[in-house]
Formats: structure tokens, sequence, C-alpha cells
């Protein structure tokens, strides 16, 4: 399955701000590099509320 979110790890400043929101908690920090990770893709509802709160423009989705 192709992934549905994700976050160039070269962007990701690792601020949290898209973790805050959101609600199926597809996303999260790695603990050992800071940066956000994607986990359970089939989660995600696709809505993007992510990408509005992302500054870099990290995190990309695939409709
Ligand atoms: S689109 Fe929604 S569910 Fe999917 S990663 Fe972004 S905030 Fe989470
Ligand atoms: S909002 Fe963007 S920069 Fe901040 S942690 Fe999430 S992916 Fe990284």
């Amino acid at each position: 399955m192709e992934p549905v979110v994700v976050v160039d790890q070269t962007l990701c400043t690792g601020c949290t701000a898209c973790i805050d929101v959101c609600i199926p908690k597809v996303l999260y920090i790695d603990d050992f590099s800071g940066l956000c990770r994607v986990r359970h893709q089939e989660k995600c509802d696709k809505i993007g509320e992510c990408l509005k709160v992302c500054k870099p423009g990290a995190i990309k989705i695939n409709r």
C-alpha cells in the first residue's frame, strides 16, 4: 500500500505542532531523532489538519 502521509525528515524541525492536531495519533515524535514520524497509516483521516500547521511544509498527504 502506498503511504498516505509522509514526513520529510530533512524539513521537519520537531516543533510538535502537527502532533497536537493529529487526533487519530498517526503522527508522533521519534525519541531518538526528535523529529516527526508516521505510524498507523491506515488511521489517517486525510483531513490534513497537520498540513495547515506545519510551517516548513514537511508533511505530504497522498490522496
Ligand atoms: S491528515 Fe489528519 S490524521 Fe492524517 S496525519 Fe494529518 S492530522 Fe493526522
Ligand atoms: S509540524 Fe512539521 S515541522 Fe513540526 S513536528 Fe510536525 S512535521 Fe515536523
